[in-house]
């Protein structure tokens, strides 16, 4: 039996980070994955190095050179004729990414001194884990002193659109696709669904969104998400809402999705491939959770307090297979948490400030509360908005779709959200993040200085159109 003061089940976002900080904190740590890679090798990084967000970012990077390359560079006196799309290269160059990053993380155990263990761990009494290795060697049981479980999530699956792993699939499979669909549909159209959508519309697929709720993004900002539906719509992306996916088979080497929707009642629709994105859910089959009395809730989520303790003394949960956000941010911040706790610290989290990301073209992002969850909490409101087509850089690049929306509260002024529908604004984020991280006001962004020109002056006159002195529009 080997001895560690903290075991780690899971090396995604959430596990890797909190093993890093546990061993800088000095603590002797082991962490336990049972991925395998396209390689067939150990595979560090969880689903967001290896099937997530790292994947889909580099497949909407050379989605998007070549969406600029058919259909923009023209306008720059570029002219490109005949501009191809190698499949093959372009799903080469993504896992090379997608390679690089996890070795990196072997990189940084080795550095840290942290001992990986390849294989699949089960929870035991006594804050024993049990490793299968997945070369098939004899099991090993570690004994822990505390243990942290960041065993992630699985994509849901449902049974009117069973996956066969090549005409129906899941985010996994579509991230994987050997050639361009002529003829594409996706179940959902939450951020995996467009994400997904858009890389494929983008290299030539005729996709459709189909999505049983009546609202578009119900969780972003409703004017952002009006204008964000319509962008997408542009660029060819057809969304349908009140479309619930009620069957979908295999026939003649295409998919025959059957919805109802709300308003035309049945539906056909045939695809060459189909994607079932609706969601993912808590991964805890493989941790004998009952087995050593672990509580989960009835969405299978494991039962933490705000400082990620489980019901078990000594026993953590961080991640995606806790409640919040399935994000990798999160996961990996309640691991610095959790590390610091266990090192006497006093770390704490703060969920408010939140940034998320659905990383269309433009990009959607937003901190806080939206509009309408301020009306339905009687929270008084004042709002700067500000078009992106008034901004010399949004101009000179050539992306002038989109807003920055500023809400503050009417009183204090204090910042209570930031809703971005721009160019980058995945970065242009991180200010509103920080503003209302240090408690800031739509005053404060207003009299900070904004290099010009920059997309973040979008930002600067938001903030000043929440008291109505915008100076471009
Ligand atoms: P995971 O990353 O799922 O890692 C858990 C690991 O534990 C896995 O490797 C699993 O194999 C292993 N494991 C589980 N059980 C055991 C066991 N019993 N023994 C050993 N190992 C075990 N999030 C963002 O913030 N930004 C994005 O842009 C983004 N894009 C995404 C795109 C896609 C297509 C998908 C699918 C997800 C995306 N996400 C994104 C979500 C993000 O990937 C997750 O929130 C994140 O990976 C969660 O981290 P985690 O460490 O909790 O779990
Ligand atoms: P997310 O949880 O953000 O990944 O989004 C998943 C989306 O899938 C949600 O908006 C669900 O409403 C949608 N969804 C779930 N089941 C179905 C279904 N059978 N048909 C269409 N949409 C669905």
């Amino acid at each position: 039996m080997e001895n560690y003061e903290v075991v780690v089940i899971g090396g995604g976002p959430a596990g890797y980070v909190a093993a890093i900080r546990c061993a800088q904190l000095g603590m002797q740590v082991a962490c336990i994955d049972e991925r395998t890679g396209m390689d067939d090798k150990p595979a560090l990084g969880g689903t967001c190095l290896n099937v997530g967000c790292i994947p889909s970012k580099a497949l909407l990077d050379s989605s998007h050179h070549f969406q600029f390359l058919q259909k923009e560079s023209a306008e720059h006196g570029i002219s490109c004729d005949n501009v191809q799309m190698d499949v093959a290269k372009l799903q080469k160059r993504k896992q090379t990414v997608v390679s690089q990053l996890t070795q990196g993380i072997g990189a940084l155990f080795k550095k840290n001194k942290i001992s990986s263990f390849h294989g699949s761990a089960r929870l035991e009494a006594n804050k024993q884990v049990v490793v299968t290795p997945a070369d098939g060697a004899t099991a090993i049981t570690l004994q822990a002193q505390h243990i942290i479980i960041a065993s992630g999530s699985v994509p849901i699956q449902i049974p009117v659109a069973p996956q066969d792993g090549e005409y129906i699939v899941d985010s996994t499979g579509a991230l994987s696709f050997d050639q361009v669909p002529e003829r594409l549909a996706l179940i959902g159209a939450g951020v995996i669904g467009l994400e997904l959508g858009s890389v494929w519309s983008r290299l030539g697929a005729k996709v459709t969104v189909l999505e049983a709720l009546p609202n578009f993004l119900a969780a972003a900002d409703a004017d952002i998400a009006k204008a964000a539906a319509r962008a997408l719509k542009r660029q060819g992306l057809k969304i349908q809402l009140n479309a619930k996916v009620t069957n979908a088979e295999v026939k003649d080497g295409a998919v025959q999705v059957t919805y109802d929707d709300a308003k035309k009642g049945t539906q056909q629709l045939e695809v060459d491939r189909l994607v079932v994105a609706v969601g993912r859910k808590p991964n805890t089959e493989s941790l004998n959770a009952e087995g050593v009395g672990l509580n989960l809730d009835n969405r299978g989520a494991i039962e933490v307090d705000e400082f990620c303790q489980t019901n078990l003394p000594d026993v953590y949960a961080i991640g995606d297979v806790v409640r919040g956000p399935m994000l990798a941010h999160k996961g990996s911040e309640e691991g610095v948490m959790v590390a610091e706790r266990l090192a006497g610290q006093k770390t704490e989290m703060e969920m408010d400030h939140m940034p998320w990301v659905i990383y269309t073209w433009p990009e959607i992002a937003w901190v806080g509360k939206t509009e309408q969850e301020l009306k339905a909490e009687g929270i008084p409101y004042k709002v700067g908005s500000f078009p992106m087509s008034a901004i010399g850089r949004a101009r000179a690049m050539g992306d002038t779709t989109g807003m920055v929306k500023v809400i503050s509260h009417a009183e204090t002024d204090r910042l209570l959200g930031m809703h971005i529908f721009a160019a980058n604004a995945s970065e242009l984020l991180a200010e509103g993040v920080l503003s209302m991280a240090f408690e800031g006001s739509s005053e404060d962004l207003a009299r900070t200085i904004h290099a010009h020109p920059t997309l973040s002056e979008a930002l600067h006159e938001a903030a000043l159109a929440v008291d109505g002195r915008a100076v471009h529009s």
